[in-house]
C-alpha cells in the first residue's frame, strides 16, 4: 500500500486518498504536531540517482517518502549553470505534475547568503529536497560549510528525505569526486552519507576506474557507483537498488586487503559498511630519509650506531624544519639531502664510493610532485652538493638531465660550490674499494646480480609539504669499483626518483641497474594510480615480486603523508618525521 506513516498520530495517510480527505488529515496531524518531524523513515532518506532519464518508479519512491502531496519540497538547482537554471514557477508545475504541491525553489551562489536564517527557513520546514544534476563542483562552492548543510543533515535527522540526480547525487558524498576520469579529483561533499563516496552516470561514462581511485585513496570509505536511471534508496545504512540499470559497490578499502566490487540490479538490498569514520591520515607534512641500503655489522659498537643515527637525525631534523615552518617539499628535500651529502659516512658527496679508476662520479636527481618537472646530474666530479645542481637543471634550464663535461660547465655558470674530486675521498672507503677490487678480479659480478656488490650509503628524501605538495630527491657516488662512466639510476626520474602529487614521492637506493631496469620508483607511483593500490602494496609487489631480493629498498610518502620504507636488503639506513609527531630513526632489520 502506497503512502506513509505518521508515528506520532498513528495516521497512514494513503496516496490514494483525495485532497480534501488528506488536507484533513495534514490539519489533524499538524494540530498534534509538526509534520515534518513526523514523516517515517525515522533517520531520513537519500535518494542517490545516477542521472540520464529520472523513471517512473524513482520519481514515485522520491514523492512518496517526501510525503506525497502533504510533502514541503525545497528544490536546489544550484548545479546548473547561470543560464541553465529554471524558474520557480516551471519547478513548481514539474513537481506538481509529479505529485508535490508545495514546492519552494533555493538558490544561491553566494556563501554569505547560504548562511542567512531567513535564507534557509524553509529547509527548517520542508519534509523532502531535491538538489538537481549540472556540476557538482557549484552545489560544493555554495553551501559545504554553511548553514544550507547543517539544516540538510537536521532534515534527515528528522526523518526527511533528500534526493538529488547526478551532480546532485555526487554532493551527498563527504569525499566527493568532483570531476577527472580515470584519476579523480576529489572536494568535499555535503557528507550526507558518511564514509561513501558516490559516483554517477557510473557505467555509461565508464568510471569505474575513477571511483577505485578514490576509494583506494581514502581508507574507510565505499565507493557507490550509480548508473543513469538507476537510483539507491538509504535509510540508515540499508540500501535498496530501484530502477533501470546496476549500482556497483566497491568494498571499503583496507590495508593489504584487495577491493571488491558488487553490482547490484533492482531489488537487490545490502547494508553499507558499518564501520566508523576511518578518515584517511591526512598529516600535514611528512618527511622520510634513506641513507642506503645495508645496515652496520652485527658486531659494531653502540657508538659507532649512534654515529649513523646522529647523521639521519642531523639531516632528518634539517628537512623536517623546513615543512614544519610551511617551507616547500622541494627546498626540504634538497637541504637534507645537501647535509647528507656532507657527511662522509654516507656515499653521497664527501664520502662517495671509488669507481674502477679509483675516482669518484656522482650521480643526483630531485623531481617536483606538483608539476612532475625534475632535475639531474650524472658523472659529476667536482661538484659538492650534486643534489643541488639537480634542483638548478630543474629549475634554470629547459633540460631534465645534465652528464659529464656539460654538467661541469652548467655548474662553472652557476658558480655552485666546487671541489677536487679528491675531496670525496675518505680512508674507509678507499679500503672497501680495495677489498672489493680484490674480490671482483677473482669473480667478476655477474649482470643480474643478487651479489650485492654495492656497498651501502646512497642518500635520498622524500617529503609531503603543508601546501600538499611531494617531492623527491637521491644523490649517490653509485656502486663500489663501478666502470668509469657507469651511470645509475639515481639519476634517472622513474628509476631512482619520482614524484607525483596525485600518488607518491619516491627515492631508491640499491644495484642501480636493477631500479632501471624495473623503473621501480615510477612502477609504484603508476600501480597506485592505475591499480588503485596503497603505496605499502605498491613498494611491497616491486620490491618483493619484480625486483631480486637484495636488491635493495625505498623510501617513500603518499599523498596523505604515509611514510613507507620497504627494502630486500640485509637493512636499510631510514628515518621519518610527520607533523602527528613521529619521528623515527632505524637502521637495522629488526627494529
Ligand atoms: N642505486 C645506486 C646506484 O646504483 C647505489 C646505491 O643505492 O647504493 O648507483
Amino acid at each position: 500500500m502506497k503512502g506513509f506513516h505518521n508515528r506520532k498520530t498513528g495516521m497512514f495517510i494513503r496516496r490514494t486518498m483525495r485532497v480534501p480527505q488528506m488536507l484533513c488529515g495534514m490539519i489533524v496531524a499538524l494540530l498534534v504536531t509538526d509534520v515534518s518531524l513526523a514523516i517515517e523513515p525515522r533517520q531520513g532518506t537519500l535518494v542517490v540517482v545516477g542521472g540520464g532519464q529520472l523513471t517512473d518508479e524513482i520519481v514515485g519512491r522520491f514523492v512518496e517518502l517526501a510525503g506525497g502531496q502533504a510533502a514541503r519540497l525545497v528544490v536546489i538547482p544550484t548545479a546548473s549553470s547561470d543560464s541553465g537554471l529554471p524558474d520557480a514557477d516551471a519547478v513548481a508545475r514539474l513537481w506538481r505534475e509529479r505529485g508535490i504541491r508545495n514546492t519552494i525553489l533555493l538558490h544561491t551562489r553566494d556563501r554569505e547568503q547560504a548562511n542567512e536564517a531567513a535564507f534557509v527557513a524553509p529547509l527548517r520546514s520542508a519534509t523532502a529536497v531535491w538538489i538537481s544534476g549540472g556540476q557538482q563542483s557549484r552545489l560544493a562552492a555554495a553551501y559545504v560549510g554553511t548553514k544550507v548543510q547543517s539544516e540538510l543533515q537536521a532534515l534527515l535527522k528528522r526523518g526527511g528525505v533528500i534526493g538529488g540526480t547526478s551532480a546532485g547525487a555526487a554532493i551527498q558524498s563527504g569525499v566527493m569526486i568532483e570531476s577527472g576520469n580515470p584519476v579523480p579529483r576529489i572536494s568535499r561533499g555535503l557528507d550526507l552519507l558518511p564514509n561513501s563516496i558516490i559516483d554517477q552516470h557510473f557505467l555509461r561514462r565508464d568510471r569505474a576506474n575513477r571511483l577505485l581511485s578514490a576509494v583506494s585513496q581514502y581508507p574507510g570509505h565505499a565507493g557507490l557507483g550509480v548508473d543513469e536511471s538507476t537510483a539507491l534508496v538509504v535509510q540508515g545504512r540499508h540500501a535498496t537498488v530501484i530502477g533501470n540499470s546496476f549500482v556497483v559497490v566497491v568494498s571499503e578499502s583496507q590495508a593489504g586487503k584487495p577491493l571488491r566490487l558488487r553490482t547490484l540490479r533492482h531489488g537487490n538490498e545490502f547494508e553499507l559498511g558499518t564501520s566508523q569514520p576511518n578518515r584517511p591520515k591526512q598529516v600535514k607534512w611528512a618527511i622520510g630519509i634513506h641513507g642506503g641500503a645495508g645496515t652496520v655489522s652485527k658486531d659494531a659498537s653502540p657508538e659507532t650506531v649512534q654515529t649513523w643515527r646522529n647523521g639521519l637525525r642531523a639531516a632528518l631534523e634539517k628537512g623536517k624544519s623546513i615543512v614544519e615552518a610551511g617551507g616547500t617539499s622541494l627546498d626540504a628535500v634538497e637541504a637534507t639531502i645537501r647535509i647528507l651529502e656532507d657527511n662522509p659516512l654516507f656515499n653521497a658527496g664527501k664520502g662517495a664510493v671509488f669507481n674502477s679508476a679509483g675516482g669518484h662520479e656522482l650521480d643526483s636527481s630531485i623531481m617536483d610532485g606538483r608539476t612532475l618537472d625534475g632535475g639531474a646530474v650524472a658523472g659529476v666530479t667536482t661538484v659538492k652538493n650534486p643534489i643541488s645542481l639537480a634542483r638548478r637543471v630543474m629549475d634554470k634550464t629547459r633540460h631534465v638531465l645534465l652528464a659529464g663535461q656539460g654538467a661541469e660547465q652548467f655548474a662553472t655558470e652557476q658558480k655552485v660550490d666546487r671541489v677536487e674530486n679528491a675531496y670525496f675521498s675518505t680512508e674507509r672507503r678507499r679500503e672497501i674499494w680495495n677489498r672489493v677490487r680484490q674480490r671482483e678480479s677473482v669473480k667478476p659480478v655477474s649482470r643480474v646480480s643478487t651479489a650485492r656488490p654495492w656497498q651501502y650509503g646512497t642518500v635520498g628524501c622524500v617529503a609531503l609539504d603543508s601546501h600538499g605538495n611531494l617531492a623527491a630527491g637521491t644523490s649517490t657516488g653509485g656502486l663500489n669499483n663501478k666502470k668509469f662512466g657507469r651511470v645509475g639510476d639515481s639519476p634517472i626520474l622513474g628509476a631512482g626518483t619520482y614524484a607525483d602529487n596525485e600518488t607518491c614521492a619516491v627515492s631508491a637506493t640499491g644495484t642501480g641497474e636493477q631500479f632501471i631496469r624495473h623503473t621501480v620508483t615510477a612502477q609504484i607511483s603508476q600501480l597506485m594510480r592505475h591499480r588503485s593500490w596503497t603505496l605499502k602494496q605498491s613498494a611491497e609487489y616491486v620490491l618483493h615480486e619484480r625486483l631480486n631480493k637484495g636488491d635493495g629498498g625505498v623510501i617513500a610518502v603518499d599523498l596523505h603523508g604515509n611514510i613507507e620504507w620497504v627494502y630486500t636488503s640485509p637493512g636499510m639506513f631510514r628515518a621519518a618525521a610527520s607533523s602527528d609527531g613521529r619521528f623515527d630513526i632505524r637502521i637495522r632489520d629488526e627494529e
